[in-house]
């Protein structure tokens, strides 16, 4: 089951401008600013601007538009930062056994070291 939105949520209040972000990339759909803890020398979360508790609540309630937008704009991050030709990891903790902290859809793009089989 997916939680309502909590619009007093740490990325909501990034995406008011209330809190500074040390952003990379923004467009109409999305906004792309380095991990305050990275867990890697890249580590970029992504998030699109609407108000989505995560990415069960996107793919079910976004427009194809909305959809498509985020999407791209995760891949445009990915390649202007560097991150194709080495290769990259994309991820995304969804609710309680993800692991969750923030409850407004992200996903995280790491970066700049070689990672093992599984998790970072
Ligand atoms: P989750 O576990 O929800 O997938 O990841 C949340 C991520 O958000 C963590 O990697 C954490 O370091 C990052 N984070 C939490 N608060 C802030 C913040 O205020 N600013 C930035 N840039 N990152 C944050």
């Amino acid at each position: 089951a997916t939680l309502p939105y909590d619009d007093t949520n740490i990325f909501a209040r990034i995406l008011r401008g209330e809190i500074p972000a040390n952003t990379v990339y923004e467009d109409d759909h999305a906004l792309a600013f380095h991990d305050i803890n990275p867990q890697a020398p890249i580590h970029i979360l992504v998030i699109p601007k609407g108000s989505y508790v995560s990415w069960d609540d996107f793919s079910a309630k976004a427009d194809d538009a909305t959809i498509a937008g985020f999407v791209r704009a995760v891949g445009h991050v990915a390649r202007e930062n560097g991150l194709v030709a080495p290769g990259y990891r994309l991820l995304a903790n969804i609710g309680g056994h993800g692991h969750q902290e923030v409850p407004h859809l992200h996903v995280h793009l790491f970066g700049g070291r070689q990672f093992g089989a599984m998790l970072p």
